[in-house]
């Protein structure tokens, strides 16, 4: 079992990074666009994630429910 970003599905908001209790979700780079909005390029990093499946388990978790279980 395992847990992925859509990239297509993805808003870049970031949230995600801050609430994974486990800090497995890790930011590749940051791009800070003319309106001062902050875009993160996230993944799972699959050697710290726990596979406890929080990050699906609630519609509002991911905005974009871009997160999967593979
Ligand atoms: S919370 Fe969802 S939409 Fe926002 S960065 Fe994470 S995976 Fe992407
Ligand atoms: S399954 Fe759990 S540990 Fe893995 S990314 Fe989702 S919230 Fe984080």
């Amino acid at each position: 079992m395992a847990y992925k970003i859509d990239v297509k599905k993805c808003l870049k908001c970031g949230l995600c990074v801050t609430d994974c209790p486990e800090g497995a979700i890790v930011v590749d780079d940051t791009v800070t666009e003319d309106d001062g909005l902050t875009l993160y390029t996230v993944r799972i990093d699959p050697d710290k994630c726990t596979d406890c499946g929080v990050c699906v388990s609630h519609e509002w978790w991911c905005p974009a429910q871009a997160i999967y279980k593979v």
